[in-house]
């Protein structure tokens, strides 16, 4: 439910509320507006009925929440959510680009990589630390060994870390390490990992499953937001499908089909979705015509020796031209829209 409080309401009334909510054992989540201050409360209709409230003092009106996205939903949080990872802002004006390659394999490897995806003005480095892999006989990353390299890294470079959580038992090492959680398609509806996310203080990057509707995807986003977590940005990574030319189908629509119903930052990840490096950079500039906040591109100086993905890594200087490339699209299309809407 969305308690509307009146806009004199006291912060004592305020206070009465929330200690109602609390006692009841709902989370609720205070939200000011240009009107008045309100709480969101989604599991309370459980819990409550809206006249335990109502004739309380301050409070203006207790409204049910018919989105099913009671959280992420644009009808219940009015402005877009701009999720701050390390001072780059996701959802905000700028494109956003992370880089790096799908694990951290070597000191050597992943500090080369970090130079150059540094030096072209990338702010954030991803690597895998823990590798969900296909074949339990396959590179399964170098765990902790990695995430001492992580921080390193960070360090020596001034690179924010995007870095995966498999597990709910290797979350805390991996949040301490990420400034960006990442949760890997496989792990979409894994719940119980995604209530961990929800108590982390850090911000989530929820990939969209292979086999996953937009509906499961927003709702995997719910299960992170209502456990108290707000920063959570959605990445669109591809999709299974009947074409065998790439890995997965990038589902360009779904970058502002997701828009439209929720304010969480979408970013799209064009390497996992084509597999294949020649069709990386095409894919990035669609996925940022349709609208997409930032991307999330898999790099690697030398891909013949890459542990993990080298097929779909892009070689340095390709990384650069790829970076060059978007964010003129992303100039362009931002203008275009300004411009269009003061024509028309
Ligand atoms: C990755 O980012 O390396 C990865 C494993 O991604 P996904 O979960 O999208 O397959
Ligand atoms: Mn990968």
């Amino acid at each position: 439910m969305l308690i509307l409080m009146e806009r004199g309401a006291t912060p004592q009334q305020v206070q009465a509320v929330l200690e109602v909510l609390e006692a009841a054992g709902v989370r609720a989540f205070p939200q000011e507006t240009a009107m008045a201050l309100s709480i969101l409360a989604p599991h309370a209709s459980q819990a409550l009925k809206p006249d335990r409230l109502e004739p309380m003092g301050g409070v203006a009106k207790v409204v049910p929440i018919t989105s099913p996205y009671k959280l992420a939903g644009t009808d219940v949080v009015a402005s877009r959510t701009i999720v701050d990872v390390r001072g780059m802002k996701v959802g905000g004006e700028e494109l956003v680009i992370v880089g790096g390659p799908c694990g951290v394999e070597s000191r050597e490897q992943l500090f080369t990589v970090a130079r150059y995806v540094a030096e072209t003005g990338v702010k954030l480095l991803r690597a895998g630390a823990y590798k969900p892999r296909t074949s339990p006989y396959a590179f399964q990353g170098l765990g902790t060994e990695a995430l001492e390299l992580l921080k390193e890294v960070r360090d020596t470079f001034d690179l924010g870390i995007v870095t995966e959580a498999t597990e709910v038992e290797t979350f805390e090492e991996v949040e301490r390490v990420a400034d960006l959680v990442q949760i890997g398609a496989r792990n979409m509806q894994n719940f119980a990992l995604l209530r961990r996310a929800g108590r982390s203080e850090k911000p989530i990057l929820l990939k969209r499953g292979p086999a996953a509707t937009l509906e499961e995807w927003l709702f995997a986003a719910e299960y992170v937001l209502s456990e108290g977590n707000r920063n959570v940005i959605l990445c669109e990574r591809g999709i299974r499908t009947w074409a065998d030319h790439a890995r997965n189908t990038l589902d360009v629509s779904v970058i502002p089909a997701a828009k439209a119903l929720t304010h969480l930052p979408v970013m799209a990840d064009p390497s996992h979705a084509a597999g294949r490096r020649d069709l990386v950079i095409p894919c990035a500039r669609a996925a940022v015509a349709a609208g997409a906040d930032g991307l999330l591109v898999e790099t690697h100086c030398q891909p013949d020796r890459a542990l993990s993905d080298g097929p779909q890594a892009l070689l340095p200087s390709d990384f650069i031209h790829m970076v060059v490339q978007v964010r003129g699209i992303h100039e362009v299309v931002r203008d275009i829209e300004k411009h269009s809407r003061m024509l028309f």
